[in-house]
């Protein structure tokens, strides 16, 4: 059985501009028990999107994924960055935070060359979301693109 190890680079000042473009949507969104986590998208024209998370007393829809479809829906510039920030409490600040299994799946799929910052060591890294589920489920003989 041999580990799996993801491949991380430094974050940039790019990458801390959206952690904050994060922020900035979840100080001015966040709700108890509605909206939690916030997601900011880099778009290749240097756009940002930002999405909130959409909870419910029993479904929970992830910012990552609202943002993706706000870019998709309207037709915009291919994502090339992703940073979310969650807030539990009222009382917290927004911290970076990682992406869920399901948003690995989705954003893995829409756009694999997307980077992605993740909390790491105490600090701040920046990986691709395609090497975030680097196991995925497959169809019988389908082989990972
Ligand atoms: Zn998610």
């Amino acid at each position: 059985m041999s580990d799996i190890i993801i491949a991380t680079e430094p974050i940039d000042d790019l990458d801390r501009a959206l952690v904050k473009a994060a922020t900035a949507a979840l100080d001015t969104g966040f709700r108890t028990g509605r909206h939690h986590v916030a997601a900011a998208l880099r778009l290749a024209d240097g756009s940002v999107v930002t999405g909130l998370h959409l909870g419910s007393r029993r479904v929970n829809l992830c910012a990552e994924q609202i943002a993706l479809g706000m870019v998709l829906s309207q037709g915009l510039a291919e994502p090339v960055a992703c940073a979310s920030v969650i807030r539990m409490t009222e009382a917290d600040r927004p911290e970076p935070t990682s992406p869920c299994g399901v948003c690995r799946e989705v954003l893995g799929f829409f756009v694999p060359s997307m980077t992605v910052v993740l909390p790491h060591l105490g600090g701040l890294v920046r990986a691709r979301f395609g090497d975030l589920l680097p196991a995925p489920w497959l169809l019988p003989g389908e082989s990972p693109s």
